[in-house]
């Protein structure tokens, strides 16, 4: 079999691993939060969220990359999510979509991952998913002189407006 990408986690992967495991042992509750989430950005700062079960309930990675949008601190690194089985909080893989939201936001960004054989890995958001959907709004973000253009596009209220059809 081809050799899957990943490598083994570095002291960080393994700190960001433990806080999430911090979070669910305080916050588990079988009924509404059974995951938890933790990103690290580039200021060193980690976040975290729990699940929220509900009909549309986010999972546990966008209550933290919303933390970390939330404190303005959205230059994310690093994404981790941990569930409870028993007595033990086993990574879990994000989803696609949750990898996707990493991507958008941070395209160079890693996510620690678990193999069907239980290896637990860090990947390159990339690396966790080939042939990734790119949206328009990414592809803008990384043209010159979008951030300009942005800032000129913002209304009184200082929020960026709406996008308009072209
Ligand atoms: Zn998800």
């Amino acid at each position: 079999m081809a050799s899957r990408p990943g490598r083994p986690l570095t002291a960080r992967d393994r700190a960001l691993v433990r806080r999430a495991r911090e979070a669910l042992r305080s916050g588990y509750r079988p009924d509404r939060h059974g995951v938890a989430a933790a990103v690290r950005t580039a200021s060193g700062t980690v976040y975290v969220g729990l699940n929220v079960d509900g009909i549309h309930g986010p999972c546990a990675e966008h209550v933290a990359i919303g933390a970390a949008a939330t404190a303005g601190d959205t230059r994310l690194r690093s994404m981790v999510a941990v569930a409870k089985r028993g007595a033990s909080y086993p990574v879990l893989s994000p989803c696609g979509n949750c990898r996707q939201l990493l991507l958008d936001y941070a395209p160079d960004a890693t996510v620690i991952a678990r193999y069907p054989n239980g290896r637990v890995v860090r990947l390159s958001v990339q690396e966790s998913l080939p042939a990734a959907f790119r949206s328009f709004r990414a592809a803008r973000r990384t043209r010159p002189g979008a951030r300009r253009r942005a800032r000129r596009a913002k209304t009184p209220s200082g929020r960026p407006s709406p996008v308009r059809p072209r």
